[in-house]
């Protein structure tokens, strides 16, 4: 369960908290609080749900195109706040409260906060969505800069994957491959071949880029991950890159194992 605050603008205020509150609803979410303001930019609508995290894709894909909704942003809520404050403060803008370049080295972890900002920007784009990974990358540490571009392929694979495949049949991680994951990176990238050796991808935009030393493709890697952790049944294969355009292989490879 993943609790998140959209902060949302829009021109009208008539039906505005009933027409999202229906959308929030029908992505499986529920509504926890919610205010509604006026400002300079318009009505601020600031809503405060919990629900899947797997969903929050799909709900931020619906709530950027909704009529209604003029610009919006989606942010992780401050830590609990006593429920009596529902008529407190008034929230400020989210994107504040991500937090900038610490240059902390030692932080690995992945910046799931930036992943969120970049989320909606990504549905929007599918499927053109490298040219702002690469911005992404680029703004990252380079500690972070693997794990977040990872787990931001992560997300986007398995939206993708509820989008286009999840009404499909239950299949084994080869045919998965070969139905769901092999269909789903053509669709992103050209010359995308599967053989014995895993899936090759011969023009990977990660590579050559000076961005990482080694095996680039993170987002790559990241989205084969949400592709095929998402149908469940499989658990969570291992996949790897074990050949990289990056270190001088003529194509990038990946493997795949239960
Ligand atoms: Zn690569």
């Amino acid at each position: 369960m993943a609790d998140v605050e959209f902060r949302i603008v829009s021109d009208r205020r008539e039906g505005l908290l009933l027409e999202l509150g229906r959308l929030v609803m029908a992505s499986g979410f529920t509504l926890q609080r919610q205010r509604m303001t006026r400002s300079e930019e318009g009505v601020v609508l600031t809503m405060l749900v919990r629900g899947p995290e797997t969903n929050l894709l799909m709900l931020e894909d619906r709530l950027g195109s909704h009529p209604l909704v003029q610009s919006f942003e989606a942010g992780v809520p401050d830590a609990v706040r006593p429920a009596t404050t529902t008529t407190a403060a008034p929230v400020e803008p989210l994107r504040a409260r991500i937090p900038e370049h610490t240059g902390d080295a030692a932080s690995t972890a992945p910046d799931h906060a930036r992943v969120e900002v970049l989320l909606p920007a990504l549905a929007r784009a599918y499927p053109d969505v490298f040219s702002r990974v690469l911005a992404f990358e680029h703004e990252l540490t380079v500690a972070q800069r693997e794990a977040t571009t990872r787990y931001a392929g992560m997300r986007l694979g398995a939206w993708i994957y509820k989008r286009d495949y999840a009404l499909g049949a239950r299949l084994n991680l080869g045919e998965s491959v070969k139905h769901i994951a092999l269909p789903a990176m053509r669709n992103l990238l050209r010359h995308v071949e599967l053989n014995d050796d895993g899936l090759r991808i011969k023009n990977s935009p990660f590579t050559g880029i000076g961005l990482h030393r080694g095996s680039s493709c993170h987002f790559l890697r990241g989205c084969l991950e949400g592709l095929l952790n998402e149908p469940g049944h499989l658990g969570r294969p291992r996949i790897l890159e074990t050949f990289c355009r990056n270190s001088g292989a003529d194509s990038c490879t990946f493997t795949f194992a239960a």
